[in-house]
C-alpha cells in the first residue's frame, strides 16, 4: 500500500484517539464507586434476612406470649373459683377440703413458673427489639452510602459519556478524512489488540516495544516513504518520523 507519508502520519492521531477511547471506557467500567454500590448491595441482602430472621423471631414471641398468657388466665380463673368454694362452706367433707388445698398449691407453683417464663420471654424481647433496631439503624446507613456512591457514580458516567461522545466525534472526523484502504487495515490491526499505528522511537516499535534488528531496521531505511510498513512481530502499522532513528 502507498499512502502520502503525510496521511500516514494522521494515524497516530488515530491512535491516540483510540487510546483515549480505551482510557475512558475502561474508567467507566473500573469506577470505585461502581464496587462501592456492590459491595453495599451485597451487605444490604445480608442485612435484609438478619431482619426477616428477627422479625420472624419477633412474631414467633408474640405468640409465646400469647399462650403464656391465657395459660396464666386459666390458672387465675380457676384459683378465683377454688377461693370461691372455700369461703362459700360448701365444702364440709375434710377429704375435700384437702383435695382442694392440694390444687390450691399445685395451681400457685403453677403460676409462679409461668411467671418465671413470663420474665423469660420478655427479656428475649427485649433483646430481639434492641437487636432490630440497630439493624434497621445499620440498613439506614448502607443505604445512605449506597445512594450517595450512586449519585457520584452516575455523575461520573454521565461526564465520561459526553467526554465519549466528543472523542467518537473527533474519530469520525479523522476517519472521514483517512483514506479507506488505509483505515481499513489499520482497523484490521488494530482489532487484533495492538495500536493499529505507532511511530518508530529509537529503532524500536511502537507497538509491541520490539527493536529492530540490523536487516529489519536496512529494510525500513530503504523503504519509500510513501510506502505503508508494518511491525513483523506484532503487525501495528510503522510511522517513520526524526524520532524514529533511523
Ligand atoms: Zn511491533
Amino acid at each position: 500500500m502507498r499512502i502520502d507519508p503525510a496521511i500516514q502520519l494522521r494515524l497516530l492521531d488515530l491512535a491516540a484517539v483510540d487510546l483515549s477511547l480505551q482510557q475512558l471506557t475502561h474508567r467507566r467500567a473500573n469506577l470505585p464507586e461502581t464496587k462501592a454500590i456492590e459491595q453495599a448491595e451485597e451487605q444490604l441482602s445480608t442485612t435484609q434476612s438478619r431482619l426477616m430472621d428477627l422479625q420472624t423471631a419477633h412474631n414467633d414471641l408474640g405468640r409465646e406470649m400469647s399462650r403464656l398468657e391465657s395459660d396464666t388466665e386459666a390458672v387465675r380463673a380457676r384459683q378465683q373459683r377454688n377461693s370461691e368454694r372455700m369461703t362459700s362452706g360448701a365444702i364440709k367433707a375434710s377429704k375435700d377440703l384437702e383435695a382442694i388445698e392440694h390444687e390450691i398449691a399445685t395451681l400457685k407453683r403453677r403460676q409462679g413458673e409461668l411467671e418465671d417464663q413470663e420474665l423469660e420471654l420478655m427479656e428475649r424481647a427485649e433483646q430481639i427489639d434492641a437487636d432490630l433496631a440497630s439493624v434497621t439503624e445499620q440498613r439506614a446507613v448502607i443505604e445512605t452510602q449506597r445512594d450517595e456512591a450512586t449519585v457520584v457514580r452516575d455523575a461520573e458516567w454521565s461526564r465520561i459519556d459526553d467526554e465519549l461522545v466528543g472523542v467518537n466525534t473527533q474519530r469520525a472526523g479523522l476517519i472521514g478524512e483517512l483514506p479507506d484502504d488505509l483505515v481499513a487495515l489499520y482497523e484490521r490491526v488494530a482489532a487484533t489488540g495492538t495500536p493499529g499505528a505507532a511511530p518508530i522511537t529509537q529503532r524500536r516499535c511502537g507497538g509491541c516495544r520490539l527493536e529492530f534488528d540490523g536487516s529489519t531496521l536496512a529494510h525500513l531505511r530503504a523503504a519509500d516513504p510513501d510506502e505503508v510498513v508494518r511491525c513483523d512481530s506484532c503487525g501495528t502499522i510503522q510511522i517513520r518520523t526524526a524520532e524514529s532513528g533511523l
